[in-house]
């Protein structure tokens, strides 16, 4: 049983992206862009292939034409929202009046460039994006609570009751049996599968007793469920 990696995600390449842009001679200047740039680049041509492409892979960004044949750009990307694909998208258009770009953003982009555009910027908002997308996937939901993995700290999420209220800083070992326990809700984990996982096999079983007791005592008694004879698992209602 791995313990969930907590050691900061690489900073440069192997990152996966999209490009969805119709005019072949800027599709492949930008895509040559975007490899010396480290991505692993994937390209279609038109709405549909955007389409399938962006439902059958895992994307880290989408950087997507407005102006396509087949799906029109933003109807692209509702589908994909739809759909459930959080990836950052950052759309590219012709169309570059204010209002435009409200369109583009409220379609759920996270960002909107107007055509022409210098190549600098584009790459540094990419960057920019992915730095964002990554900082938000170290934040993990914990039934109402986000545990921050850098901080170590549980603040209530904003849509929760509770919001605004001081978040609690756990330590080195709580925020890993946290951590570990959010990783796959619903798993029971024997104390063994957490003691390999959080602490040390050298360690008697007890210290996975004891950090639960610990992690109650910060955060309510319904943060962890014991379930009796096999162990422990991410409460069903933490907030409890
Ligand atoms: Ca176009």
């Amino acid at each position: 049983m791995a313990a969930v990696d907590l050691s900061p995600p690489p900073a440069t390449g192997g990152f996966r992206l999209l490009l969805v842009e119709d005019e072949p001679d800027f599709s492949a200047i930008l895509a040559a862009l975007f490899v010396d740039e480290g991505y692993h680049v994937d390209v279609a041509g038109d709405g549909h292939r955007g389409l399938h492409l962006g439902l059958t892979h895992s994307y880290d960004v989408i950087v997507l034409d407005r102006g396509l044949p087949a799906i029109e750009g933003l109807d692209l990307m509702g589908r994909w929202r739809r759909h459930g694909v959080t990836t950052p998208v950052l759309v590219l258009s012709a169309r570059g009046t204010a209002a435009d770009r409200v369109a583009g953003l409220d379609a759920g982009a996270e960002d909107y460039l107007a055509k022409p555009f210098d190549v600098d910027e584009l790459l540094a908002r990419l960057r920019a994006l992915r730095r964002r997308h990554l900082d938000a996937a170290r934040m993990l939901p914990v039934g109402g609570y986000r545990l921050d993995l850098d901080t170590r700290e549980v603040s209530a999420a904003a849509d929760h009751a509770g919001a605004g209220t001081e978040p609690v800083r756990l330590s080195e070992r709580e925020c890993g049996l946290l951590a570990t326990l959010a990783g796959r809700p619903g798993q029971i984990f024997s104390r063994a599968d957490l003691l390999t996982g959080v602490f040390t096999e050298a360690e008697s079983p007890i210290v996975v007793d004891t950090y639960v007791h610990y992690l109650r005592r910060k955060l309510g008694r319904g943060i962890v469920d014991t379930v009796r004879g096999r162990g422990y698992r991410l409460g069903r209602n933490p907030r409890r």
